[in-house]
């Protein structure tokens, strides 16, 4: 295994860096231990030609214009703007809470004047937020936060919001508007051929190699770099010497409903106190797609299995620092992505981080090559 960079990893992080680095001149080879590219945002047509994501549904939003230029190399767009229900005492609401949840949930007649009136009566004011519990407490008070939040966040988790950093629960605002969109980033869009096609796109240069089913720890004896790129789970690649770093994972369960065209008025539905699964999505409303069926999927959160999610707590923040400071200390392997910076990063911050690695990356190799 000769080249001049290594990359592990073919998701978001490794592509982008892959791309950049062989711009800029490099013999870039980019291995994956999965059978495809795009790591979690992978796409693909399912036996029944609907367009699904295998690993959950993948919604692109962005403030940052350079990134969305950035990936509009690789792609075109179609506009689509997600929306949630949350499913309420048998009621489909918003979710972020919004003037129509509340009014739908208490039977009120609220509206822009009045309804941070309401939140001010019901939330209980804390001094500190340090919690995902405080986030919403503060907010919206006890009765919205065990609605919405508590339950929800158990079953996603496996822990208390009251375990769990601030960060979690705010990406989740409390609206005074009656926005019912998920996201409110200027730039919402899904890539209009599918991520995967992006990705081909992305790896399609002469300079780039790509080799799927390729674990990294079953090769790295063989390696011949000047340069390895590592996008997997920083503890894996320590052999967990400190322990092991949590990683929340899921299980998916696809279905598909051939004699069913829709399934569920919005994109995604979520499920905050009932079932094992937190939410259900259908994926025509995502991809535009036409089909006479419908494909959806139920995500099952599970301690075990495919590390999916980091997951903010001090804590593992503690034993994440513990395994940066080896990170720190590699002059030929840097670490990039949402499992390998331990980042609950969206996909756009994927890009930005793993553009951000290519300057320090070059850096790096310099500094080698001089030596
Ligand atoms: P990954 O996509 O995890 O890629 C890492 C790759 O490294 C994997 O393909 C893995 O197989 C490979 N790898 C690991 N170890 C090895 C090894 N030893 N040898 C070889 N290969 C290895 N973001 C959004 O912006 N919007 C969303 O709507 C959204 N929804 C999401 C829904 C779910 C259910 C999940 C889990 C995430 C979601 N995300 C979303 C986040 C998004 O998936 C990530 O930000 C992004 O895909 C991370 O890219 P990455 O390249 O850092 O990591
Ligand atoms: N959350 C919740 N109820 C909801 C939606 C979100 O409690 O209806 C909390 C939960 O802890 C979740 C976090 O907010 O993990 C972030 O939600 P998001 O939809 O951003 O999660 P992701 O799409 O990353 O799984």
């Amino acid at each position: 295994m000769k080249t001049d960079v290594l990359i592990v990893g073919a998701g978001f992080s490794g592509s982008v860096v892959a791309r950049e680095l062989a711009e800029r001149g490099y013999e870039v080879l980019v291995i994956d231990k999965r059978d495809h590219i795009g790591g979690n945002a992978y796409d693909r047509l399912d036996e029944h030609g609907v367009l699904i994501h295998p690993y959950g549904p993948h919604i692109f939003h962005t403030n940052a214009d350079r990134i969305a230029e950035y990936l509009s190399q690789f792609t075109d767009w179609r506009p689509y703007e997600h929306r949630v229900l949350a499913k309420v005492e048998e009621k489909l609401v918003p979710i972020p809470i919004n003037i129509d949840t509340v009014n739908a949930l208490y039977g009120l007649d609220l509206d822009e004047d009045s309804i941070q009136g309401f939140y001010d009566s019901v939330r209980e004011p804390r001094e500190k937020i340090r919690t995902s519990e405080d986030v919403v407490v503060n907010a919206v008070g006890q009765d919205l936060y065990e609605k919405f939040f508590r339950g929800y966040t158990r079953k996603q988790w496996g822990l208390d919001p009251s375990e769990l950093n601030a960060s979690v629960a705010a990406r989740v605002p409390t609206r005074t508007n009656r926005d019912d969109r998920y996201f409110t980033d200027k730039f919402q869009k899904m890539p209009a051929e599918g991520y995967t096609r992006m990705f081909e796109r992305m790896l399609d240069h002469p300079s780039i190699k790509v080799e799927l089913g390729v674990d990294f720890f079953e090769v790295r004896e063989r390696v011949e770099a000047s340069h390895i790129v590592y996008t997997g789970p920083i503890d894996a690649f320590y052999a967990h010497c400190y322990g092991k770093l949590p990683y929340r994972s899921l299980r998916f369960e696809h279905e598909h409903l051939s004699d069913t065209e829709w399934y569920q008025s919005v994109g995604t539905v979520n499920f905050p106190n009932d079932y094992d699964y937190t939410r259900t999505t259908e994926f025509k409303h995502l991809t535009g797609q036409q089909h006479r069926g419908t494909s959806l999927v139920r995500e099952f959160p599970t301690a075990e299995g495919d590390p999916y999610y980091p997951v903010p707590r001090p804590e593992n923040e503690a034993l994440f620092k513990k395994y940066e400071r080896l990170a720190e200390q590699e002059a030929n392997v840097t670490f990039v992505g949402r499992l390998a910076q331990y980042r609950y990063y969206n996909m756009d911050q994927c890009v930005g981080a793993a553009l951000k690695s290519v300057e320090y990356i070059l850096e790096k190799m310099g500094a080698d090559a001089g030596k």
